[in-house]
């Protein structure tokens, strides 16, 4: 049942993301880019494929710790769902601060950051790495005393309410702006104008912010994105960047101490010549990208394609096989780093499609286990094989022009 809302989400966040692009334009906003919604959209699917991979293991280390060290037990009943409600909030407040100021946190959630847009798409930019930093946060909670079926609840509702917060067509909420956390303030939070910085860390109260010395209110235009942009829509940069940077600065630390300060420092302190050495190593990207009409077109039917392959995955999830699950999820993973990779124009994309082909016979044939079916599977994969090349050069030619 739980499986199911979560795959009913997806067509109600798309739809909700239609009817913002629609309100934009009749706002006269330009709040969407074309490659970076779809690039947003992909880091969304790839966390909702690893969440669907990974489903019921933080509930399980909520409800371990809960019955194992909880120094209190704490009954469902008005008030403590109050009580949860704030320290959840709050905890959260805590989460999202270190997520910024502790490098290590914000090697994963730098990705949330990246878009240089700011709408409901940007609100899917979220990895599995950063339900990870949560929960190490939340297990607090059970330790406190509250059992992880209280908590699962309150982590559908922080799951949900952030979405909405993502917008430029909402303006001010009138009184509701000192009590919640509005579009405006967290339009705030993702701006990288210096007065903006390191602000609006909440999640649903603003009262943390305001209370701990972080709040800045909605003056003047936000401009989106990271202080030194990324400038790529390449799934793995833009997942790995940071890491890598703090691998390399861990590397070049002289000592332990040095070496803590690398994993446990701020941001800021990373030498920013790191990132260029890097994008100079891996990038190698051309200096102007025209992507055209025929590529666009592709991407987005394959994006598309791959959010119907996710309903249809965790909607009939229990009528599938481990390995099917497992072989879907790869597929879809390799599709999201293979629209990254496209709109990068990128010649490998052909390998990872000829590795799609394969995993896609593979699924085909577990539905259809007939020899028929396995000789035009290998018939087909030996054809494209023995073709491979002049292919990869058509393939390349009709999609990048
Ligand atoms: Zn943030
Ligand atoms: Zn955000």
């Amino acid at each position: 049942m739980n499986e199911r809302l979560l795959a009913l989400a997806i067509p109600l966040f798309l739809f909700f993301i239609l009817l913002e692009y629609a309100a934009a334009r009749r706002q006269k906003k330009q709040t969407h880019q074309y490659a970076e919604s779809i690039a947003n959209l992909n880091v969304g699917i790839a966390e909702r494929v690893t969440d669907m991979l990974t489903t019921g293991s933080f509930y399980f280390l909520f409800d371990y710790l809960h019955r194992h060290f909880a120094v209190w037990h704490i009954e469902a009943n008005v008030w403590t769902w109050i009580l949860l409600f704030l320290a959840t909030d709050f905890v959260w407040y805590w989460y999202h601060r270190a997520g910024h100021r502790i490098n290590i946190f914000w090697s994963v959630h730098v990705v949330h950051h990246q878009s240089e847009d700011f709408n409901y798409t940007v609100s899917t930019r979220i990895t599995i790495l950063q339900a990870v930093a949560r929960a190490l946060f939340w297990s607090v909670l059970p330790l406190v005393g509250f059992p992880a079926h209280m908590i699962a609840v309150l982590l559908l509702v922080h799951g949900a309410y952030p979405f909405f917060t993502h917008t430029q067509v909402i303006g001010k909420l009138g009184w509701l702006e000192y009590i919640i956390v509005t579009p405006s303030h967290h339009r705030v939070h993702h701006s990288s104008n210096p007065e903006y910085l390191d602000k609006n860390y909440g999640d649903m109260l603003i009262i943390w912010d305001k209370l701990f010395g972080t709040f800045a209110l909605e003056k003047s235009e936000p401009r989106y994105g990271l202080t030194t942009p990324l400038n790529s829509y390449s799934f793995l940069w833009q997942h790995f960047h940071f890491i890598l940077e703090l691998v390399i600065s861990w590397r070049r630390a002289a000592g332990w101490k040095a070496k803590l300060r690398v994993l446990f420092g701020k941001p800021d302190d990373i030498d920013p010549r790191i990132r260029l050495l890097l994008e100079k190593k891996l990038l190698r990207r051309k200096e102007l990208q025209v992507h055209s009409p025929t590529l666009l077109r592709f991407v987005l039917v394959q994006t598309v394609a791959t959010l119907v392959l996710l309903f249809c995955t965790i909607w009939f999830r229990e009528n599938l096989a481990p390995f099917q699950v497992g072989a879907l999820a790869l597929l879809m993973l390799l599709t999201v780093v293979n629209s990254g990779a496209m709109l990068e124009q990128r010649q490998w994309v052909f390998h990872l499609d000829y590795l799609r082909l394969v995993l896609a016979g593979l699924l085909f044939y577990t539905y259809l286990p007939h020899v028929m079916a396995a000789y035009i599977i290998i018939l087909l994969l030996s054809l494209v094989l023995a073709k491979y090349q002049s292919m990869q050069r058509w393939y390349c030619n009709a999609l990048y022009g």
